[in-house]
């Protein structure tokens, strides 16, 4: 069996399914217990210098192979697995030759992958793909990013004749839980730009992503006696109701797409006394990040002033839109569309609607864009990856590692 695949098999029998509630790092002791196996396939790989540190960040290094000094480039995959889908006992499944039609997952409780719901699963007539039993996820997302760095790393050890730099890699925990970067050492890193393997479909490349806040708004109302409460009370759940209703309907995540924003509500409770509302706010433009904002920000002083109320806001920026920090240094993203074309892939960019540690590693000062990882259907009993997709993923970290050579000179 070809080597990414041999790789990527066995990487997914190690439950690392990440927890938010932990408070640790790693959030989880499976993430260690595999990054420890990761390490000494590491060193078996030929890399140098690799640590394993205590919060579970493995490093190692690829070193230069040519005869002048070049600049070092990075490639990062995390390792733990979507929380709130189970990612223990995984039994991938190799579905050969697929020929159309319905994948039968689970033959005991029916749970089926099909072209209906997956439209893109018929691309890939033809090809072998790897699913699940329908039982858990795979953990393609991020261990398929894991086994094509690795099997890329591997390749060019063996194929001295392919002129590098020295490459820094990086396998982080905790991505999923928003925690992949807290404690990325960047000085050891080294690099002077980077790519996370952690994207979807074959060809995506992406350096653009939402800008985005999280507004906790505290409705404080007044309370009396309900039979005797004309012209006194104020219900906290009333005004936070209004409140809502004021925010546009057409700006949501189930009425938006593409390049457009939105306020996404994830929680509202309490009672007369005091109602709590959690609002996202996602936008890629920066003015119109920051008029979200200001909606908010005035919404609340303006009901405050109407009826005569406190209404406390906590609004936090989360994390921002990489392209700001990806447009100067252009050049990495022609890097990685010539090294796609030259795959023989079709680049596809496109924004992420979300955040990735990218956007944070670009604004701690490593420009970081994503690559594809090939698979689909991410997250859930549905996650399935075809291999010839791997094998592009692990040419095209090669063929970028070749490609950057020559911006690199010190
Ligand atoms: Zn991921």
């Amino acid at each position: 069996m070809i080597e990414v695949v041999e790789r990527f098999l066995r990487y997914v029998k190690y439950n690392t399914r990440s927890d938010a509630h932990t408070g640790m790092q790693p959030s989880t002791p499976g993430q260690l217990e595999f990054s420890q196996t990761l390490k000494e396939e590491m060193v078996e790989v030929g890399l140098e210098d690799v640590t394993l540190d205590e919060n579970g960040y493995l490093m190692g290094f690829l070193s230069s192979n040519l005869d002048s000094e070049v600049l070092t480039i990075g490639f990062i995959a995390h390792v733990d697995t979507f929380p709130e889908m189970s990612g223990k006992h995984v039994i991938p499944k190799v579905v050969e030759n697929y020929r159309g039609g319905n994948i039968v997952l689970n033959e005991e409780e029916n749970i089926v992958l099909s072209p209906e719901r997956s439209p893109e699963l018929l691309k890939y007539i033809g090809q072998d793909i790897i699913t699940t039993s329908g039982k858990t996820l795979l953990g393609a997302d991020d261990k398929a990013g894991v086994a094509e760095i690795m099997t890329a790393m591997a390749y060019l050890k063996k194929h001295p004749e392919i002129k590098h730099g020295r490459i820094a890699v990086c396998f982080t925990p905790d991505e999923e839980i928003g925690e992949g970067t807290t404690h990325f050492d960047l000085k050891k890193f080294g690099a002077t730009f980077a790519f996370t393997v952690d994207g979807s479909e074959l060809g995506e490349l992406e350096y653009e992503n939402f800008n985005a806040a999280r507004a906790k708004i505290t409705f404080k109302g007044i309370n009396f006696h309900p039979g005797y409460a004309k012209n006194k009370m104020v219900n906290s759940i009333w005004v936070a109701h209004e409140f809502l209703a004021a925010l546009p309907k057409h700006s949501t995540p189930e009425t938006t797409s593409g390049n457009e924003g939105f306020y996404h509500v994830t929680s509202i409770k309490g009672g007369v006394e005091s109602t709590e509302m959690e609002v996202l706010i996602r936008e890629f433009d920066k003015e119109n990040f920051e008029r979200r904002k200001n909606v908010i920000q005035n919404g609340v002083r303006d009901f405050s002033k109407k009826y005569d109320l406190l209404i406390d806001l906590e609004m936090k920026d989360q994390y921002y839109n990489m392209r700001e920090r990806i447009e100067p240094v252009q050049y990495i993203i022609e890097i990685a569309k010539q090294a796609m074309v030259a795959c023989g892939v079709k680049p596809q960019i496109q924004p992420i609607r979300g955040g990735t540690d990218g956007a944070h590693l670009s604004y701690m000062g490593l420009p970081t864009p994503n690559i594809f990882t090939g698979a689909h259907n991410l997250h859930g009993r549905y996650e399935y990856i075809p291999i010839p997709s791997m094998e592009k993923a692990v040419e095209v970290i090669v063929k970028i590692a070749e490609l950057s050579v020559e911006k690199l000179h010190k």
